[in-house]
């Protein structure tokens, strides 16, 4: 099926289109830089940009799959979870364009959009799928049986989102917004041995697949402020490196022993913080130390952008999943557990 995908949760105003597992068009505008200077995302003046970006940017997603709108099998949005006044601009333009079109309308899950995206790199996915969700958010080990209709999680963070850690960490080290992209480059010059932080959540005796990531967060604040106060320089590189270091372990850790405890043989990993390059590395290290095949999309597809969006409502029409009503609500803490919002029946 023919689908184009909108995603706008966040501060990207995604659209994508894909002809079921083939990516035709990704195009994305993002308001990134005018919430830096904020440090993180205003949610006012990403609604707006939403607002000036949505038609243009469905417009180059067409012109770019040199296809007609008239040929779609399907319209899909990001229903949630996000930014309540984000995700209503992009609900609003996909219910606009799938009335006037008289296509059918599938409001998806974003969480579930992250990890479905690897179907445009991979091919289609494992069933059932594992998959580690670290995203600025979330950060879940999660068992898909079903990506369009039953997924599981198996743990998830108690606090911050790994993303949210690296925001942290680079606001401390006042790297500026967002920390992900920038901690990764100052880390491939430093030393991941040179400090070593806390490993939340991997005791004995801890969830197995829970994730922990304020005290790693508090940790580098506190080695950094005793720096600072006895006058001496910060090694930024080995802040950097050793903090990356300590999420990667944790996360790999934990996704490796999911994938043997449950007998799975492979493992998707997906969301922002999948771009990281550390993790991405370690993972695969780790991943073939144990026979376990790794899946990660390219790092554009990791971010936040319409093509996971359109590959999910792919995913949706081929399995003749209920198409949402033109009712559709954007709901801004839509769990990971409902991977679309079907319509009511009427009778
Ligand atoms: P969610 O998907 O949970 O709703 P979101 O959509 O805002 O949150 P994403 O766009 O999926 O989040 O990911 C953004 C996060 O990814 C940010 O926290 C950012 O710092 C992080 N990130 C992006 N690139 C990298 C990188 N190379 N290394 C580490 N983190 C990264
Ligand atoms: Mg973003
Ligand atoms: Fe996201």
């Amino acid at each position: 099926p023919l689908v184009l995908g909108i995603e706008t949760s966040c501060d990207e105003t995604g659209v994508g289109i894909v002809r079921g597992t083939t990516l035709l068009a990704d195009a994305v505008a993002s308001s990134v830089d005018d919430h830096a200077r904020f440090g993180g995302v205003v949610p006012e003046i990403a609604s707006r940009a939403h607002l000036e970006a949505m038609v243009p940017t469905i417009e180059r997603a067409l012109k770019e799959a040199g296809i007609a709108a008239s040929d779609l099998d399907g319209i899909a949005v990001t229903a949630g979870p996000g930014l309540a006044g984000a995700l209503l601009v992009g609900v609003s333009a996909a219910k606009a364009y799938a009335y006037a079109l008289g296509k059918p309308l599938y409001g998806v899950n974003h969480l579930a959009s992250h990890i479905c995206v690897d179907q445009l790199e991979h091919g289609p996915l494992p069933e059932p799928t594992m998959a580690l969700l670290v995203s600025g958010g979330h950060s879940s080990l999660l068992l898909a049986p079903d990506i369009t209709a039953d997924v599981r999680p198996l743990g998830s963070t108690i606090d911050d989102a790994a993303g949210e850690a690296f925001d942290k960490v680079a606001r401390v080290l006042g790297l500026g917004f967002p920390g992900g992209p920038v901690i990764d480059r100052y880390a491939r010059e430093g030393d991941p041995e040179a400090i070593r932080f806390p490993r939340g959540l991997t005791g004995p005796r801890d969830a197995p697949f829970d994730f922990s990531f304020s005290g790693l967060k508090t940790a580098v604040a506190r080695w950094v402020e005793a720096r600072r106060r006895a006058g001496e320089p910060v090694p930024v590189a080995d802040v950097a490196a050793s903090f990356q270091e300590a999420v990667t372990d944790v996360l790999t850790r934990k996704a490796v022993r999911a994938c043997q405890e449950q007998g799975v043989d492979h493992l998707m990993i997906g969301g922002g913080v999948a771009a990281n390059s550390r993790l991405r590395a370690m993972a695969q290290e780790r991943c073939d130390a144990a026979g376990i095949v790794l899946r990660v999309p390219r790092p554009k597809l990791c971010t936040d952008n319409g093509a996971m969006v359109a590959a999910l409502g792919a995913e949706m029409v081929a399995r003749n999943r209920p198409a949402s009503g033109l009712d559709l609500p954007a709901d801004s803490s839509l769990p990971v557990t409902e991977p679309h919002i079907p319509g009511q029946a009427h009778s």
